[in-house]
């Protein structure tokens, strides 16, 4: 089932999570990209080093933040109801890598 989350259990994904995804805006360019975060009364608390995410967000303050503790069933069955399918043609990939 689908629903909408209280404030409440918005408050609780975002404080039982530490991985989030950060989108940013500007100069006609989106970016997401993926950081661990703490919850902290109201806020969001983070560390990084400067980059393109830094340069972006000082353009532009506005971004979104997404995080999520869906249990993978309720993924399954969330993608069996009936819904609009849509398409993302990719301009442009990157991707990066950690090595130990
Ligand atoms: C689970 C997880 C947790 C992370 N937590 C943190 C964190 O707490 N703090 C932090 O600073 N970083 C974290 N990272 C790394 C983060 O996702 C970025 O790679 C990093 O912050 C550099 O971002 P930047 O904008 O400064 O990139 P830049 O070094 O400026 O590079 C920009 C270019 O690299 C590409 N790029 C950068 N990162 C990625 C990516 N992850 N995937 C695909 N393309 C990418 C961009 O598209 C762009 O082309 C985490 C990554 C993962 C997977």
């Amino acid at each position: 089932m689908l629903g909408e989350l209280t404030e409440e259990q918005i408050v609780h994904v975002l404080s039982t999570n530490v991985i989030g995804r950060i989108g940013c805006y500007a100069d006609e360019k989106s970016y997401v990209v993926p950081v661990a975060y703490l919850y902290d009364d109201g806020c969001l608390l983070g560390h990084t080093i400067r980059g393109m995410k830094t340069r972006m967000l000082e353009k532009n303050p506005k971004c979104c933040f997404e995080t999520h503790g869906l249990d993978p069933l309720h993924k399954l069955e969330a993608m069996h109801l009936k819904a609009t399918v849509y398409r993302i043609k990719i301009e442009e990939k990157t991707g990066r890598f950690e090595k130990r």
